[in-house]
């Protein structure tokens, strides 16, 4: 008798999970609820760092941006992201940052989720500064700076919030009316909000301070003069090639914290510094292999630049949220095929009509 059983078709219907519905998941799920379940499986993940095929993003570079696609996978799953920066893209009504990416069976290759990660890369970048910062930062932190109020900032404020015990924050952003926004749509947080007129006013007294501008240029947000004894920075906004936020001599007074080694000496706010300088990988402290912060009165940086593992975590959050939920669409990205060599068959399969008329494309 044979004993080797017939594998059972696998699905190829993959499930889609649209910008409205990922928000409608978040609402439903509650904001501070996704970023503290994105925190845990990004601890998860890292501290299973060894079992991951790792590798820098491959970034594509322009005048006003760079295109980047971000990799990852363990025996199990794999997932890419592609996600843009264009940090004069609001010239064009379009945001900054945009995003979308897929988590797929590693056994056959089919994609399982098809999600937008623009909200999520925001929800995820939180988790993962908040990860960091509970790692690294004073565990009394209670004020925080936050130097850049666009998209990306009410996720900090509120994932530091929730997840770290922050109660103050200082805001600053050269657009005025960016800080307005931001201070609007925390209204009611329970975080006290000051508003600040310059980065030096936000940062003194600061417990930690976050950097999340967006600006094609090696800035100098941070200055050596602006730090204090036992300040966490964790910068955000130096995420790509010739775009920093750190005076080099703010790395020099820190112990510095990073994601994967090889990506963040290319695109973090260390690529100043010479390719011998000392920094520590985040997965190495969570998982007790190394020492986070030494003391007090030490200055410590997260110089984060995003890296793939982070939305591989994501991903799996906005999946089971949504099974969970009945969230997205089943959707037939991959044709179903009868005998999978027939490939050239599912062009006699019937015409599906398009719902909207009007996208069709003109004869
Ligand atoms: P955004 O364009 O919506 O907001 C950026 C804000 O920074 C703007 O309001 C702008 O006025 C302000 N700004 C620019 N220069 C400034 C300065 N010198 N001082 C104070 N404010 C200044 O962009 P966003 O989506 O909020 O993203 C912010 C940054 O974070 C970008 O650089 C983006 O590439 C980066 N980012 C990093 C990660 C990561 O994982 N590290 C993830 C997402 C975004």
């Amino acid at each position: 008798m044979k004993t080797t059983a017939t594998l059972p078709r696998t699905s190829v219907s993959t499930l889609y999970l649209s910008a409205p519905e990922a928000a409608e998941l978040i609402r439903r799920k509650g904001l501070p609820q996704c970023i503290a379940g994105i925190a845990d499986n990004i601890r998860q993940d890292f501290l299973r760092w060894p079992d991951f095929d790792k590798s820098a993003r491959v970034a594509n570079h322009s005048l006003d941006g760079v295109i980047e696609l971000m990799p990852i996978s363990d025996d199990i799953s794999y997932s890419f992201k592609y996600v843009n920066g264009h940090p004069r893209n609001h010239r064009f009504g379009l945001p900054t940052v945009m995003a979308f990416g897929v988590l797929a069976d590693v056994a056959t290759g089919c994609p399982q989720l098809l999600s937008e990660l623009t909200l999520t890369t925001a929800l995820r970048t939180a988790a993962m500064s908040a990860v960091a910062a509970r790692a690294v930062a004073r565990p009394d932190s209670r004020v925080m700076a936050l130097i850049g109020n666009g998209a990306q900032s009410e996720f900090q404020a509120l994932g530091f919030q929730h997840l770290l015990g922050i109660e103050e924050v200082r805001l600053f952003d050269v657009d005025p009316a960016a800080t307005r926004k931001l201070a609007g749509n925390l209204a009611g947080s329970g975080l006290r909000v000051v508003v600040c007129s310059s980065t030096a006013e936000a940062v003194e007294g600061a417990d930690i301070v976050t950097t999340v501008t967006a600006d094609k240029t090696n800035a100098t947000i941070l200055t050596p003069e602006m730090i204090e004894p036992g300040m966490h920075i964790n910068g955000v906004g130096g995420d790509c090639p010739g775009k920093t936020e750190l005076h080099a001599d703010v790395l020099r007074g820190s112990a510095v914290f990073v994601e994967y080694a090889p990506q963040t000496r290319v695109e973090g706010d260390i690529q100043q510094m010479p390719s011998d300088f000392a920094v520590t990988e985040l997965w190495e402290v969570l998982a007790g292999h190394k020492a986070g912060r030494a003391d007090a009165r030490q200055v410590t940086v997260f110089d984060s630049v995003g890296f793939a593992l982070e939305d591989f975590s994501a991903l799996r959050f906005m999946r089971d949220a949504a099974l969970e939920l009945g969230l997205g669409e089943h959707i037939a990205l991959i044709p179903a095929l009868d005998d999978p060599k027939n490939l050239f068959g599912a062009l006699r399969q019937p015409v599906i009509q398009p719902s909207r008329p009007d996208l069709r494309l003109a004869a």
